[in-house]
C-alpha cells in the first residue's frame, strides 16, 4: 500500500491552486521546471527577513548564522546524492557545473587528440562546452548514436569506447524523451579504458534516489530548481582526488588562500571552485528543498509518478492521431508527443488556452530532434504532484485541441 498522499503533497505548492485562460492550472512543465513548496518560499523569506549576511569572512553573529546554514546545506545536499561535503561544488546549476568541470578538468587533463565521448540525446549544455574546448585545445568531439526507440545504442558506445576517449559525458535521463539511460553499465564500461564519466542528472535527482558512490561516477551534475528548490543554484559533485588534480574555474574572493601582487595560491576543493559571493538564500533553500523530498517516502513517491506517467502512456495508445516520441521500456516523468498535421507549438498553444502548461520545441535537444527527424515535440513533463486527474485533463484539452486543427 502506497503512503505517499498525493493530496496533502500538492497542497503544499501554492502556485498550482490557481486558474490559466479560465480553467484550473493543470502544470506538466516540470521538465523546465519544478514548482515550490512552501517550505522552500519560507526557507528564502526566513534568510532575508533573520540572517541575510555574506558567508566565510564574517566577524560577527549574522555571519556566522549564514556561515553555518549554508554549510549545513552543503551537508544535506551532498549527503542526499551519497557524496562528502568536500566533494559538492555550488554553481548556478547544471550548465555551469559542466562548464566549470569543462574548463577545470579537461585543461589539466586533456590534450590534442583525446576524445570526449557525448551522446546524442544531451542537453545542449552537455555538447556545447565540449565543442568550445575543443576549438581551443584540439580535442574531439564524439556521440554514442540514438535509435529510433529512443535508447542509445549500446553495440555502438561499446564499439566506439577505446583509450583515446579520457571522459564519458552522458544524461541520466533525457529531459527530451524520458530515457533513463544505463549509467552504471556506462560508467563500468568507461573506467575499464581508463576514461572518467561525467553523469548530467538534472532530470534524475528529483525522480528517484541517487547515490552517486554506488554509481561510482566521477562527476555528476544538477540543478536546485529541478528538485523543487530556487533557481539559480546547483551543484558539480566530482571525485575529491579528482577535484584537487583541476584548476581554478573562476579566479576572485573565497577560492584564495594567499594573493600577493606575484602570485596566489588557492583553497582546497570545493572553495576553490566558488569565487565569489555564492547565492546564499539559494543554497540554503535548496537544502531546504532536499529536507523537503526526504519528508516524503520515496519508494511510494516514486510508485506514484510511475502510475500517472503509465497512465499518460495508456492514454496516448488510445488516442488517435497521436504518436509517442521515446519509445524506451525505462523512462522517467517525460512523456513527448506529436498530433498529426499539427505542429507541435501550435499544440502547444491550444491548450495553454485551456490551463494545461507543456513545452514545445527542440527541449534543447537540437541534434536529437534532428536524428529522430522532427521539428521538436510536445512534451508534458511530470512531477510527484501530478495525478491521473491532470494526465484526464490533458487527454480532454488534446481531444479538443484535435478539433480546432
Ligand atoms: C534543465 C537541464 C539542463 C540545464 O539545467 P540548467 O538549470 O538550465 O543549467 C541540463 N540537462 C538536462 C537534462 C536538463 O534537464
Amino acid at each position: 500500500m502506497s503512503s505517499f498522499e498525493v493530496e496533502a503533497f500538492r497542497a503544499q505548492f501554492p502556485i498550482l491552486n490557481q486558474s490559466i485562460n479560465g480553467s484550473p492550472l493543470v502544470y506538466l512543465d516540470n521538465g523546465a521546471t519544478t514548482q515550490k513548496p512552501q517550505a522552500v518560499i519560507d526557507c528564502l523569506d526566513q534568510y532575508y527577513q533573520g540572517f541575510n549576511s555574506n558567508v566565510h569572512r564574517g566577524a560577527h553573529e549574522l555571519a556566522d548564522r549564514a556561515t553555518r546554514a549554508f554549510e549545513a546545506a552543503r551537508d544535506t545536499v551532498s549527503a542526499f546524492i551519497g557524496a562528502n561535503n568536500n566533494e559538492l561544488i555550488w554553481t548556478r546549476g547544471t550548465t555551469e557545473a559542466i562548464n566549470l568541470i569543462a574548463h577545470s578538468w579537461g585543461r589539466v587533463h586533456l590534450s590534442r587528440g583525446d576524445k570526449v565521448m557525448i551522446t546524442e540525446m544531451e542537453h545542449h549544455s552537455n555538447i556545447v562546452p565540449w565543442q568550445l574546448l575543443a576549438q581551443q585545445i584540439d580535442i574531439e568531439v564524439i556521440a554514442i548514436p540514438v535509435t529510433a526507440q529512443g535508447e542509445l545504442d549500446m553495440a555502438a558506445f561499446e564499439q566506439m569506447l577505446d583509450e583515446s576517449v579520457k571522459l564519458v559525458c552522458c544524461v541520466h535521463v533525457s529531459n527530451a524523451l524520458g530515457t533513463v539511460n544505463p549509467v552504471e553499465h556506462i560508467i563500468a564500461k568507461a573506467h575499464a579504458v581508463g576514461a572518467k564519466v561525467l553523469i548530467d542528472g538534472a532530470q534524475a535527482v528529483g525522480h528517484f534516489p541517487v547515490d552517486v558512490k554506488a554509481l561510482d561516477a566521477d562527476f555528476y551534475v544538477s540543478s536546485s530548481h529541478k528538485i523543487f528548490g530556487p533557481t539559480g543554484v546547483g551543484f558539480a559533485y566530482g571525485k575529491y582526488d579528482i577535484l584537487d588534480s583541476m584548476m581554478p574555474y573562476q579566479g576572485g574572493g573565497e577560492m584564495i588562500e594567499t594573493v600577493s601582487l606575484s602570485g596566489s595560491t588557492f583553497q582546497a576543493p570545493p572553495l576553490r571552485f566558488e569565487a565569489g559571493t555564492p547565492d546564499i538564500s539559494g543554497v540554503i533553500a535548496f537544502a531546504a528543498a532536499v529536507s523537503f523530498i526526504q519528508q516524503s517516502d520515496r519508494e511510494a513517491m516514486l510508485a506514484h509518478e510511475h502510475d500517472v506517467l503509465d497512465y499518460a502512456h495508456q492514454c496516448a495508445a488510445q488516442t488517435v492521431g497521436m504518436t509517442v516520441i521515446g519509445q524506451s521500456s525505462h523512462k522517467e516523468g517525460v512523456m513527448s508527443f506529436l498530433l498529426d498535421g499539427a505542429h507541435p507549438h501550435d499544440v502547444g498553444t491550444l491548450l495553454d488556452r485551456q490551463g494545461v502548461a507543456v513545452r514545445t520545441g527542440h527541449h534543447c535537444c537540437q541534434p536529437l530532434m534532428a536524428k529522430l527527424g522532427i521539428p521538436g515535440t510536445v512534451r508534458a513533463s511530470f512531477s510527484a504532484y501530478n495525478t491521473r486527474d491532470d494526465v484526464d485533463r490533458l487527454f480532454a484539452a488534446i481531444e479538443k485541441t484535435k478539433a480546432f486543427l
